[in-house]
């Protein structure tokens, strides 16, 4: 493979899949829980995009979660929520909030859509390491105004969420797993190349159009699950839906636009390699700790923190 100049090559690609979750949400999942560890320190990532409100209006009624961080990034329409700390709130388009479970929250979130019943946004699982699954939670409510839009010498147009861009970083840091997300509009005929850590998991999610992610145009190169046999011919790119998983080992990334232009989000954690625990909205490390939680749920001695 063409990897002389440092390049990360792709490693496998896959689409979304129809999903119900909550309490009958229609969506897409890109992973979760079957993809288990591959995109460690992430566990799950959900597109909640559609134009009909019966998809998303029976939304993600009281729950709890403990051991994780939600990360919910609305591009349309938006979602009301609130919790057992009393925030309560509405994350609108172009909005991120940062949720850091910890010892465990229990909150709703509800989908309400645009004026014309449209929905578009995802949600990020990050695992957290186990010396900090009991921390105190945190939210980090991000405003869309707060999210620093930048036009790269390539022509990208970088939304930064969280890491860095010559010089500009995204307003939330300090995240343990060293994580970026970065929402990336690349016209068509362009090459948007980017510095990646070495040892990091890093993945792609295509959200509208379609561009090649690695210097490889053949799909053959690529493990690919779930693509359809007309997307097979080479060259091959990847479009919307699309999960692009890299290898490890380069230390860029390189996304090449042709005829059309594409919207991706690129992520990347530092993985945890540690043993886990997961049932529903809960990851922890071991069994006893899953139990314990549900135990805790039902008792009523779940949330350690509130504000
Ligand atoms: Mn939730």
């Amino acid at each position: 493979m063409q990897d002389n100049k440092g390049l990360r090559i792709i490693q496998k690609i896959w689409k979304s899949e129809p999903t119900i979750e909550g309490a009958g949400v229609h969506l897409k999942r890109a992973f979760g829980f079957h993809e288990l560890p591959l995109l460690d320190p992430f566990l799950l990532l959900d597109d909640f995009r559609s134009e009909n409100p019966a998809d998303y209006k029976a939304g993600f009624p009281w729950h709890p979660h403990r051991g994780i961080e939600t990360i919910t990034y609305v591009l349309d329409g938006n979602v009301e929520h609130g919790d057992s700390m009393g925030n309560r709130g509405n994350i609108s388009a172009g909005d991120v909030q940062w949720m850091t479970a910890g010892s465990g929250i229990i909150h709703q979130e509800m989908p309400k859509g645009n004026s014309k019943g449209q929905m578009l946004g995802f949600q990020l699982w990050a695992n957290l390491p186990a010396q900090t699954k009991m921390m105190d939670p945190r939210y980090r409510e991000v405003k869309k105004m707060q999210i620093p839009l930048i036009t790269t010498q390539d022509g990208a147009s970088v939304r930064i969420i969280c890491g860095e861009i010559n010089g500009t970083r995204g307003p939330v840091q300090d995240i343990i797993t060293d994580p970026e997300y970065l929402d990336i509009e690349l016209p068509a005929g362009k090459t948007f190349t980017h510095p990646v850590k070495a040892d990091h998991t890093v993945f792609a999610y295509v959200i509208d159009g379609e561009a090649y992610f690695d210097p490889s145009r053949t799909p053959f190169a690529h493990d690919a699950a779930g693509i359809n046999y007309f997307d097979m011919q080479p060259p091959c790119p990847c479009g919307n839906g699309t999960l692009v998983l890299y290898a490890t080992g380069g230390s860029r990334v390189s996304i090449t636009t042709d005829k059309h232009s594409v919207r991706f989000l690129l992520i990347s954690g530092k993985p945890l390699r540690e043993p886990v625990a997961w049932y529903g909205p809960i990851v922890m490390n071991t069994h006893d700790e899953l139990r314990k939680a549900f135990q805790e749920f039902q008792d009523g001695t779940f949330v350690k923190h509130r504000q």
